[in-house]
């Protein structure tokens, strides 16, 4: 599949893995809308993709509030009259021990992991089963496969994006014309272990991130154009990446 021209909003646009994804889409010729709640670093982002010759749009965005979608989709549409791929990136990870009782963290974990999802997708759907076609990336996690002590709650969240891109796909692939793929990286060289603010999780997890080489973000973008670049016949269902050093 040609990736040029293509529409893709990318959320958590700001750092990390969508930062990355965003790049590789620009680099493949894709008109890209850079989405999250840090505008500094998105226009930032935007000045560097249009010097390497991008269409880049900006939009800020908290994936917790169905009225940011809204205005992301309709700016979208604004500027580049459709859209053919969302990459649903943005999330936090701040770890706990169930015990700790960050019950505010959980709700936080909820709302933007999953609702975030929810809501982007919602956001998205009308027009692309309007068109008949599309593709849908969700950006789960080994997480969202095993479940480690100290995750209890991300990877019930995690288990959830990979439970409803199964559901996207046996719903909306064989007869709307629509991909779905989850993504689903080990662990990646980014920000997000930067949430956790439970200091005994910190001091067993860390360990494990610090003594391997971890998968860079533009490792997760490849997958991402992998996935986006196969033929109309091919629905990659689920990528899982692990660190060749990561033994959970
Ligand atoms: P980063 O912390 O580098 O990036 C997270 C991104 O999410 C930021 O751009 C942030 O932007 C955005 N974000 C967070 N909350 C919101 C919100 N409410 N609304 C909009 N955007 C939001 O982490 P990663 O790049 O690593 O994480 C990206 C995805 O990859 C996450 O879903 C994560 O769970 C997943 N993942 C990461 C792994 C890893 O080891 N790093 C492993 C497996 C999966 P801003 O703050 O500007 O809004």
């Amino acid at each position: 599949m040609e990736i040029k021209n293509k529409v893709a909003i990318v959320t958590g646009a700001s750092s990390g893995i969508g930062e990355a994804t965003a790049e590789a889409l620009v680099a493949n010729g894709a008109k890209v809308v850079l989405a999250a709640r840090s505008m500094d670093k998105l226009n930032a982002l935007k000045e560097k993709l249009n010097q390497a010759g991008g269409e880049v749009l900006v939009v800020k965005l908290d994936v917790t509030k169905k009225e940011d979608f809204k205005n992301l989709v309709e700016k979208t549409l604004e500027n580049f009259d459709t859209i053919d791929i969302l990459v649903n990136n943005a999330g936090i990870m701040p770890l706990s021990f169930v015990k700790s009782l960050k019950t505010d963290e959980w709700e936080q974990m909820i709302d933007t992991n999953i609702k975030g999802v929810l809501n982007g997708v919602g956001a998205v759907l009308p027009t692309l089963l309007e068109n008949k076609s599309g593709h849908i990336i969700n950006i789960s996690s080994v997480a969202g496969r095993k479940v480690f002590q100290g995750g209890a709650v991300y990877c019930a969240t995690k288990f959830a994006v990979t439970a409803f891109s199964e559901g996207l796909r046996a719903e909306l692939s064989p007869s709307e014309n629509i991909r779905i793929t989850a993504i689903e990286p080990g662990a990646v060289n980014t920000n997000l272990t930067s949430t956790i603010t439970d200091e005994k999780v910190k001091e067993q997890m860390m360990p494990m991130f610090e003594n391997m080489e971890m998968l860079e973000a533009t490792d997760i973008a490849a997958s991402v154009i992998y996935a986006l670049k196969q033929p109309q016949r091919v629905n990659v269902n689920e990528v899982l990446l692990l660190p060749t050093e990561q033994n959970m």
